[in-house]
């Protein structure tokens, strides 16, 4: 049995000034795929171990993914679906494909992209050919995806941290369907909710308990899958929201009905779907105020995991205006740490740091400090943090010391966006959390499962910027206007 295994992966962000073009993907093709994922926590590391669990062949093909930004250009995604539909039919005779998308990808011609591939490739092998598919939680599904696909599987968590045992769920239903020990069917359910990213947290109410419906779910016989999708709030998309994917063995209305109990289950928590956390003047007055420490700001609107520019300063500035001490803030801002790198390590910097990609994320600030520390940007994680990687690359970076004595604060430059999944990302310069005051991270509820562990308390921040929590309904074109919450 020849299982062709591939990524294609982008969460697009419609409210993001930086679209997504080729160059902005990194690609492992071919040899490059197994050794690179096989130690990670990711969907194609369970696709490899599952090969191995069912005894099948693994034929890699590519995984390309990109920092989340703003929708991908035509090129892009043409080239690169493109690509895998070349690589497809390079690969000699098949019996089935694993496919792991995002479910969020949003092509400037194509608002539900990842149901276009599926689509190409379900019109390229016909009706009866196995295509099973992974889904990240943010996935907005849109009912020809669900029904093209042989079988969809999502993450269950949120930090995600179970991506690889998706991947071998996948695996293992893509094997045993080729086997004809079971005939997946499909049923997706899509309540008229918009589900904010502040409820997206799997290990707290109100989605905990609807996680846990669906993993009961997926105990019951005739169940090959029960997947809940949160949605992602930043994509303009007709099927914006969230979704109930069940795969049934061979029992079309086994499948209707528990995706329906379960979106009604979700329904019924419509109430609870408010958010209004603190904004940065308060936000910071809190941390400030915090008898233990480190106290970590959750930025949401500058959350680099969902497209924003990683160089927000609004938190930085409101640090700086209330004389906060021992703080941490990671900004992408490679001019200045190039200045930096010019300047040398123990000199006296002037930089204007920050704002610089966009007008929605705050001013340029002026600061002054001593370029403390100088690094490559490459760390390594060993733990299983949010998207199960392994390997980052935050490009040059340098850590500027900034302030005078009790307001003492450093400044952490980079020169690529980077998602604060590890907290290697501020470790591997020299800064040791746990004798920090107040750490800013740069995302919602990705950069809980490195921040919690070192941190005394978290609060979530509503900050402005291109994952600001709250947008009106407006400022959506595609979105359905039938939503709960814009009632
Ligand atoms: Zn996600």
């Amino acid at each position: 049995m020849r299982i062709a295994i591939a990524g294609f992966s982008h969460e697009s962000n419609s409210f993001s000034s930086q679209p997504t073009a080729l160059e902005d993907f990194g690609v492992r093709a071919g040899d490059q795929l197994i050794p690179h994922y096989r130690d990670t926590f990711t969907e194609l590391a369970g696709f490899i171990a599952g090969a191995a669990e069912q005894g099948f062949e693994p034929v890699p093909l590519f995984s390309a993914s990109a920092t989340p930004a703003g929708p991908l250009t035509r090129q892009a995604y043409e080239a690169l679906v493109g690509r895998l539909l070349a690589d497809l039919q390079a690969a000699g005779p098949l019996d089935g494909v694993l496919l792991a998308l995002h479910g969020a990808m949003v092509a400037e011609h194509f608002p539900h992209a990842d149901a276009e591939t599926v689509h190409r490739l379900r019109a390229h092998f016909g009706p009866a050919f196995p295509i099973v598919v992974t889904h990240d939680y943010h996935a907005n599904v849109p009912p020809s995806l669900a029904e093209e696909a042989t079988a969809l599987i999502i993450y269950k968590t949120n930090p995600h941290i179970d991506q690889r045992e998706r991947g071998l769920q996948a695996a293992g239903i893509v094997a045993r369907t080729v086997r004809e020990e079971v005939r997946p069917v499909s049923a997706l359910v899509k309540p008229e909710l918009l589900f904010n990213i502040y409820h997206h947290n799997t290990s707290r109410p109100p989605m905990q308990p609807l996680m846990q419906a669906a993993i009961e779910l997926e105990k019951q016989p005739g169940i090959l899958a029960c997947s809940i999708a949160a949605g992602y709030q930043y994509a303009d998309v007709p099927w914006m929201g969230p979704s109930i994917a069940v795969v049934a063995d061979g029992d079309q209305s086994l499948a209707q009905r528990e995706a329906q109990r379960l979106g009604e289950l979700m329904w019924t928590r419509r109430e609870e779907l408010k958010a209004n956390p603190p904004k940065p003047v308060e936000a910071v007055a809190m941390a400030m105020a915090s008898e233990r420490f480190p106290v970590t700001l959750l930025d949401f609107g500058d959350n680099i995991g969902g497209g924003s520019t990683g160089d927000s300063t609004f938190l930085l500035a409101e640090l700086l205006r209330q004389g906060a001490q021992g703080w941490v803030v990671t900004l992408y801002d490679p001019e200045s740490a190039q200045a930096c790198n010019r300047a040398g390590i123990g000199a006296q910097v002037a930089l204007r740091v920050g704002g610089k990609t966009d007008t929605q994320h705050g001013p340029t600030l002026s600061v002054y400090g001593r370029a403390r520390t100088l690094h490559a940007g490459t760390y390594e994680e060993h733990e299983r943090r949010h998207g199960g990687g392994r390997h980052f690359d935050q490009g040059l970076t340098a850590v500027v010391a900034v302030g005078g004595p009790g307001r003492e604060g450093l400044l952490v430059l980079n020169s690529e966006r980077s998602s604060p999944n590890s907290i290697h990302q501020i470790t591997c310069v020299g800064i040791q959390p746990q004798h920090q005051r107040i750490l800013v991270a740069k995302g919602a509820v990705a950069p809980r499962a490195a921040y919690e562990p070192v941190s005394a308390r978290l609060i979530e921040v509503d900050t402005p910027g291109a994952t600001a929590i709250g947008r009106a309904s407006s400022e959506y074109k595609l979105a359905r206007k039938t939503l709960y919450e814009w009632r």
